[in-house]
């Protein structure tokens, strides 16, 4: 079947593959979907700041109301703002337009159950069924949904922030943040959470704009250039970046130095498993091993996942684990909401900041240090499993291999190290991914299996 689902919801370019049309059939797929056991669901919408915005929230809305669905517009808002509002306000679904950090000209369609979480993939395979098939349940004139809007939304969100963090602690130290929200939708909750925890703060981009004039909303650090300069000059606590729909935040030190995602993500595991004394953490396989050296350190164990982030929540509910999340920023707090969320990932660095009464590059320098490589083998679609296969066939027996895992592809770990073979779900590539402690060994483990696995191809 023609897959319209990616890893985070439907994505395309707007008024080609992303149109008003599509927005429309997957509206009532989505409502026949919910009605087959829902009587007269309640679904919540929101949007991010993208241009395309209302044209695609209004013809996924007709689609539902069509089904005999109610939509509550929550208007523009961040996405675990969005996810924050079904869990509480008990909605039976949600809808968010975002495209997330991709370009301007991208937009999508990603949903979330009642309990916030988005999707399962079993969920999106029935929507698509039924969008395919095009059997939609619609409702008779008396039973069409009804439309309204609430505006309380962003408001009982940062509330709920700053009932699970520290307020009184975090005030004392009056923190300094430079805050780049990139335009995005993080402009209507970072600045005002920030405030409301005692910080000065230096706005960079905190306007949402569609067109993102700020920069790119991937924050990479080619994007950040503006910020790492202005925690330097500014002199202030630290800085933090939120991608377009504000799940994602990326940290930068004190001394304007860049985190990467895994440095923060172990930061805060090891406070969180160091407070609880242990725990299960949960993060995809992709993930640096300094995150599971901080938590092996605890008493804390770690579940590794297929990559994203609708699995790692899942897998969080289902071992009750205590803390979860990605190398790319994307940080989940059980005790919050099963989801990702940079707001709530700001709060929690801020309290660490102020219990430990250290600065983010002296907590950022105890975390381990290893050497990350990924690169791109082109590898046609149809040969991927089998090429995955002879790789393994090849390495059973190999002394330097000690340790075989097909959780997502092919990671073997291997002495000082590991390396991961990922078929790329979109593109005819294999993400090779290789870690290791001394940079020669990852070089040398980048070149081997790189090799071997184009050498299988000329075979196969
Ligand atoms: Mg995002």
């Amino acid at each position: 079947m023609t897959r319209l689902f990616g890893t985070n919801g439907i994505r395309g370019i707007v008024n080609q593959e992303m149109n008003n049309e599509l927005a429309l059939g997957i509206g009532k797929a989505w409502g026949t979907y919910l009605k087959q056991t829902i009587t007269r669901p309640k679904l919540a919408i929101g949007t991010d700041a993208r241009l395309s915005n209302s044209m695609l929230k209004y013809a996924i809305t007709a689609g539902l109301l069509s089904t005999g669905c109610d939509v509550i517009d929550v208007g523009l808002v961040p996405t675990p703002t969005l996810q924050y509002t079904i869990k509480e306000k008990k909605f039976d679904s949600g809808v968010i337009i975002t495209a997330s950090h991709n370009p301007p000209q991208f937009n999508g369609i990603k949903g979330a159950a009642s309990d916030g979480t988005e999707f399962s993939k079993d969920v999106e395979e029935a929507i698509e069924k039924i969008y395919f098939s095009r059997q939609y349940s619609l409702a008779t004139w008396r039973d069409v949904g009804t439309y309204s809007s609430w505006d309380g939304a962003i408001d009982s969100y940062i509330k709920g922030i700053l009932s699970t963090v520290d307020v009184t602690l975090i005030k004392k130290q009056k923190f300094h943040v430079v805050l780049d929200c990139g335009n995005g939708a993080g402009s209507l909750v970072a600045p005002i959470l920030l405030r409301k925890l005692g910080c000065e703060v230096t706005e960079l981009y905190c306007e949402p704009d569609g067109r993102f004039p700020g920069h790119n909303s991937e924050p990479i650090p080619e994007n950040l250039t503006t910020l790492l300069k202005t925690v330097h000059e500014a002199g202030a606590s630290f800085g933090i970046a939120q991608d377009g729909d504000a799940d994602r935040a990326i940290f930068v030190d004190e001394n304007g130095t860049y985190i990467w995602g895994d440095k923060s993500l172990s930061l805060v595991g090891k406070y969180i498993t160091g407070k609880k004394k242990g725990g299960v953490v949960v993060t995809p396989v992709t993930t640096s091993t300094c995150f599971e050296d901080v938590i092996r350190e605890n008493g804390g164990s770690v579940i590794y996942t297929k990559v994203g982030s609708p699995v790692v929540a899942r897998v969080m509910k289902e071992k009750n684990a205590v803390f979860g999340g990605e190398e790319n920023g994307g940080l989940i707090f059980p005790e919050f909401q099963y989801c990702r969320d940079s707001a709530m990932s700001l709060a929690k660095i801020l309290e660490i900041l102020a219990k430990e009464k250290r600065s983010l590059s002296e907590l950022i320098a105890e975390i381990p240090s290893y050497e990350m490589y990924k690169t791109k083998i082109a590898c046609p679609n149809d040969k991927k499993e089998r090429v995955m296969d002879l790789v393994v066939e090849q390495v059973k027996g190999n002394k330097d291999v000690t340790n075989i895992d097909r959780t997502d592809g092919v990671k073997l770990y291997v002495k000082g190290g590991w390396v991961l073979m990922r078929p790329s779900g979109t593109e005819p590539i294999f993400r090779l991914f290789v870690e290791a402690k001394e940079k020669q060994r990852a070089e040398q483990l980048v070149t081997t299996y790189k090799n071997l696995v184009e050498s299988f191809l000329q075979h196969v």
